[in-house]
């Protein structure tokens, strides 16, 4: 069995604002082990960004705190390392594309510029050496004419070529883990499937691993090997992406997954969504997030927040889970109960 290169602990952020402490990330805990892509997914809201953003430190503290957890890469604790280590990690080991390339460039630069700093900053080299391997990175991402688009600036390039310029920055110094936030919302779906299938050429052949955060189910299924689903700030269920797709256990998950279009349903007029809305994260609710909108919900739920749940018969992995009552030994008792009560 392979050995993760970071793990994830019981990570727990929380946000101050005017109207209390919003508690953006409710103990979550992941492994990313070498060479895959693990995609963690999401309604708008749900903690996926502030998960990340904190292993790169980028959330602003304050307001932003990190009240409990721990995140480790190889023998390194990334919440514990001060400004200056968290600022050779970035890049270097850890690499993040954003969703929005042209607000995340700088417009007062040539991309080639942009990309030269990252190899300059991290590896010391001479300004024609950065030159070199800046083209070769610009070609390695499919721009084409790069010794000409080098000088260059982001206005000059459309949407699709921004976000390459972005990877190739992500990409500059070789990264162990690249985080990719949204990396295809801003663009249209042509270009998005450009993307992706780049991301995933470049991962087989630089052999690193890719955090890949999205609501986007269809992105998740083309490109992931495992799946992270996170709801009002905690992972609710996790599995290879056939088994998230194939058989999701939670039903947050399941809803998700029907509220997938199908384009083979032609008589479809109404399409299916999930009644309600999360909860207030000023005060998370004592039992299950999900039980205002779960129509399996049962008088525990309300009461008691589900640990973790092994989905693993063999109970050798601890990336196969659902936290869910439902999956509980005496869960088919209650639910008969409940049957008999109704
Ligand atoms: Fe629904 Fe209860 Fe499972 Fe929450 S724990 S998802 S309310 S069945």
């Amino acid at each position: 069995m392979k050995e993760p290169i970071l793990k994830v602990r019981d990570l727990a952020v929380e946000f101050a604002t005017y109207g209390g402490h919003v508690k953006a990330v409710r103990g979550v805990s992941f492994d990313v082990f070498p060479g895959e892509i693990l995609s963690i997914v999401g309604e708008s809201g749900c903690g996926k960004s502030v998960t990340l953003q904190t292993l790169m430190g980028l959330i602003p503290c304050p307001p932003g705190r990190v009240t409990s957890g721990s995140a480790f890469l190889g023998d390194r604790d990334l919440l514990k390392m001060s400004r200056q280590e968290m600022e050779s990690v970035r890049g270097k080991e850890l690499g993040m594309i954003f969703q929005d390339p042209l607000t995340s460039l700088n417009p007062t630069m040539s991309v080639g510029a942009q990309i030269s700093e990252v190899i300059i900053k991290h590896e010391n080299l001479s300004h024609k050496a950065a030159f070199k391997k800046t083209v070769d990175l610009m070609k390695l991402v499919q721009i084409p004419e790069a010794e000409k688009r080098w000088g260059q600036f982001p206005h000059e390039f459309s949407g699709g070529m921004r976000q390459r310029i972005m990877i190739a920055i992500a990409l500059a110094c070789r990264p162990k883990i690249l985080i990719a936030d949204e990396p295809t919302t801003a663009l249209d779906v042509t270009i998005q499937g450009q993307i992706l299938e780049l991301l995933k050429q470049l991962q087989s052949e630089i052999n690193m691993s890719v955090i890949l955060i999205t609501h986007d189910l269809g992105v998740v299924a083309s490109v992931s090997d495992r799946v992270a689903v996170m709801y009002a700030g905690q992972i609710v269920e996790s599995g290879s992406v056939k088994e998230i797709f194939g058989s999701p256990a939670h039903p947050y998950t399941a809803g998700l997954k029907s509220a997938i279009p199908n384009p083979l349903k032609t008589h479809q007029t109404v399409l299916e969504s999930i009644p309600g809305s999360p909860p207030d994260l000023f005060s998370p609710p004592t039992g299950c997030a999900f039980a205002v909108r779960c129509k399996s919900a049962m008088k525990v739920c309300l009461q008691s927040d589900p640990p973790p749940m092994s989905l693993d018969k063999t109970s050798l992995r601890a990336d196969r889970f659902s936290k869910c009552w439902l999956h509980h030994q005496y869960a088919p008792l209650a639910l008969k109960e409940k049957a008999l009560h109704a």
